[in-house]
């Protein structure tokens, strides 16, 4: 009978346990998990704070006596496996409450240790009582005991990725004063500078405030300071800013470690050491787009990984192709996804590209409760190669962002995408989806269609002194506009040619960037050479930093 030991009893740990059960009933398989609970839903954790998940222990799914009666599993909690003897194949472990430590023979080991929250020692005070990160249940209890407890009136949470997002999102709505840090130069690093300015929006609308480009220095018992030396009133910290991933384990049985310092694994998810695998967020990846080397924390690798991992073990086919990073995130009333490569990282990448925006509603008009979508597609230029997608709305954006994960996942293009057929009536979308909508937009610009430029690029125009038109209507207008651009509206242009010059580039903006592109190709139809439109929505300007 083939001995498995699994490191880690969680994302990717349980899910090689069950997976092997499935391959194997004969298999004698055992699970060590460090902490008190295997098998929890981390991704439900900061929903515990709003109270949205009122019992804490509810998001443990699977008790190890559930695992035992159900899978048998031997799931041991409070197992810290401390050593592996990679020549023995055995592993160290340490009862957690006794300190005892005894030694388990393994035929082939799995890690899946995960990864640890990043807390510098360099900040003074990191280590003070009313500092916390959130990894698991007991993480998530002890800062919300500490937030009632303490009448804590004002949080700070260091970092704007998802899970800092997450974290603001629930305590804000138990009325609670949050300050949210970071120090990029916008919230999540999965979207360009131009989305995160709406995600800025809607945090600030839903009262928290939010400070860019500033760190954290030191934490005191009533307030925090940053680096710039600005004071914020907090009585507890949340420390989000990313993980590292957890390879003492791998380290110490000689496995080799990557260049982004996770476990090195082939696309089988074998270590550098015979008959041990690692998976999920101790791991290094490929990104499938860029064939870089990288690190995803996220569930559904973790979850694959481990699957592929076992499958191999049993001789059956796996070739991993690798990530390409799609993933959600519920922010307030807003929901942002996103997949693949953002604009920035394809100019890091060195990738020559294009991209579209387009705001759709998410169904018909006439239907109740539309809202719009903001939809960014990217794309290789000139191949036309689906490259990324950034999605924003009030509705279900994944399913645009799934569509185009799809896309991506299969090397699509985008004349893939413009004829794509999805399923429609009006409270699902419109005839033609978003995506549809977006891949049409991206079509005319491989072909030549028309000029555009991004909103990112409006400061520089208006620096310059360059023709604006705002094409929306006058009240649009007074409620707020670029400071340098002239209104000529979509319904009026026909009748104030005159007021359009002929001798100098012409930009046009509105809200959704599609009364512009009317009125942009009604102009190159009308013998104008020089008009471009601005592609993205009035609201991505950085009109509330
Ligand atoms: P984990 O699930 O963390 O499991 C590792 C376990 O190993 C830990 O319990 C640890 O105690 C144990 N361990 C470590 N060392 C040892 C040792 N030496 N001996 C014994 N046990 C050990 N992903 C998404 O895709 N979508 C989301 O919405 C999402 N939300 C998240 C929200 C939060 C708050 C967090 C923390 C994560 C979220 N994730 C999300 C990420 C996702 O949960 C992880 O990517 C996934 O759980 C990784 O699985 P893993 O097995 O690598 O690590």
């Amino acid at each position: 009978n083939k001995k498995i030991v699994i490191v880690g009893g969680v994302g990717g740990g349980a899910s090689a346990a069950a997976r092997a059960r499935r391959l194997d009933e004969s298999a004698e398989i055992t699970m060590y998990e460090k902490g008190p609970n295997v098998s929890f839903s981390n991704c439900s954790l900061p929903y515990h704070l709003s109270g949205l998940i009122p019992d804490a222990d509810s998001i443990v799914m699977k008790t190890p006596e559930q695992f035992h009666k159900q899978y048998n599993i031997n799931a041991e909690v409070n197992s810290e496996v401390i050593d592996v003897d990679a020549q023995q194949k055995t592993v160290q472990v340490k009862d957690v409450n006794t300190g005892e430590i005894r030694t388990s023979a393994y035929d082939e080991l799995v890690l899946s240790p995960g990864a640890n929250p990043i807390m510098p020692k360099s900040i003074k005070g990191i280590d003070k009582s009313n500092v916390f990160s959130v990894r698991n249940v007991v993480d998530i209890k002890a800062l919300q005991a500490y937030l009632t407890d303490n009448q804590v009136s004002d949080v700070a949470v260091i970092g704007g990725g998802f899970i800092g997002l997450e974290v603001v999102e629930n305590i804000a709505q138990t009325g609670k004063k949050l300050t949210l840090v970071e120090a990029a130069d916008h919230v999540l690093g999965t979207i360009d500078d131009d989305f995160a300015q709406l995600v800025h929006k809607n945090l600030y609308d839903n009262g928290v405030q939010v400070i860019l480009n500033d760190g954290l220095a030191e934490i005191s018992d009533q307030h925090i300071t940053l680096t710039s030396g600005k004071e914020i009133k907090a009585q507890a910290v949340v420390m989000a800013i990313g993980v590292s991933p957890d390879t003492t384990l791998a380290k110490n049985a000689g496995c080799r470690i990557g260049v982004t310092g996770g476990i090195e694994v082939n696309q089988q998810f074998e270590t550098s050491i015979p008959d041990i695998y690692a998976v999920g967020d101790a791991i290094e990846v490929t990104n499938m787009i860029t064939r870089q080397k990288t690190r995803l924390a996220l569930a559904f690798p973790a979850q694959m990984e481990a699957r592929d991992a076992v499958d191999h073990m049993y001789g059956r086919p796996v070739q991993n192709q690798g990530v390409i990073g799609s993933q959600v995130i519920h922010l307030f009333d807003l929901n942002v996804a996103s997949t693949g490569l953002t604009e920035a990282a394809c100019k890091q990448n060195g990738f020559d590209h294009r991209s579209v925006t387009v705001i759709p509603q998410n169904r018909v008009g006439v239907m109740p409760d539309t809202s719009p979508i903001f939809l960014k597609l990217v794309f290789s230029y000139p191949g036309g190669e689906v490259l990324g997608a950034q999605a924003i709305g009030k509705s279900g954006v994944d399913k645009q962002i799934d569509v185009i994960a799809t896309m991506i996942s299969m090397h699509g293009n985008i004349s893939n995408l413009t004829h794509l057929e999805l399923a429609y009536s009006p409270w699902f979308s419109t005839a033609k989806n978003a995506v549809n909508i977006a891949a049409l937009v991206a079509e005319n610009i491989l072909n030549g269609e028309y000029q555009q430029v991004s909103i990112s690029k409006v400061r520089g125009l208006v620096e310059s002194g360059a023709f604006i038109i705002d094409a929306r209507e006058p009240n649009e207008y007074a409620a707020g506009h670029i400071t340098t651009s002239i209104n000529i509206p979509l319904s009026q242009f026909r009748q104030r040619l005159d007021e359009i010059p002929t001798d100098k580039p012409v930009y046009i903006h509105c809200q959704s960037s599609q009364r512009s592109y009317n009125m942009v190709r009604a102009l190159n139809n009308l013998g104008y050479t020089n008009v471009t439109n601005i592609s993205g929505s009035f609201l991505e300007l950085k009109q509330y930093e």
